[in-house]
């Protein structure tokens, strides 16, 4: 790593505790954010031998900015949330979380942050073989979830008729 990347990583590691964020969801960007999701391509980094094939879409490699970025299921969530489909140009996963940061409204880049963290939730289910949500009922749960952890009823009402319309 460059110390000018360990830097940034560093500032924004702080800044992310004090996101409105419940703490699975920050513990989620800080595992993202340092490499630590274990991915196919943080896996084989690491010498671990596995299938590398995307869960969701199956023909592209599970690179971590492809999960989060161009695959089918991270573009059909960001539909649903009415922002830019994909990050052109991001290589990894800092690149897909600054661009988002830098674009959106607050409250939107947290929502989509949330949206993120259930994507992982789903792939991992996926991984096991069990049940996952499409895309869609992500973005219901994501919603649920924000407003039964950090919004009230009342203030999700303002936020959502501003922003996922
Ligand atoms: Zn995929």
């Amino acid at each position: 790593m460059q110390p000018s990347t360990s830097i940034w990583i560093n500032s924004t590691l702080k800044d992310v505790w004090k996101l409105k964020l419940s703490d699975k969801v920050k513990y989620f960007l800080w595992r993202g954010l340092t490499n630590f999701l274990p991915t196919s391509d943080n896996l084989v980094r690491r010498q671990i031998q596995i299938d590398t094939a995307c869960k969701f879409c199956g023909h592209c490699k599970e690179l971590v900015v492809h999960l989060f970025n161009t695959c089918k299921m991270a573009r059909g969530v960001c539909k649903e949330l009415t922002v830019q489909e994909e990050i052109e140009g991001a290589i990894t996963f800092q690149d897909v979380f600054e661009q988002r940061k830098c674009r959106l409204p607050k409250n939107k880049f947290l929502i989509w942050v949330t949206y993120m963290w259930d994507l992982w939730y789903q792939r991992n289910l996926k991984t096991n073989g069990e049940p996952f949500r499409a895309a869609k009922e992500i973005t219901s749960f994501a919603e649920g979830f924000l407003i039964n952890h950090i919004y009230a009823p009342e203030q999700w009402k303002e936020i959502s008729s501003r922003i996922l319309v």
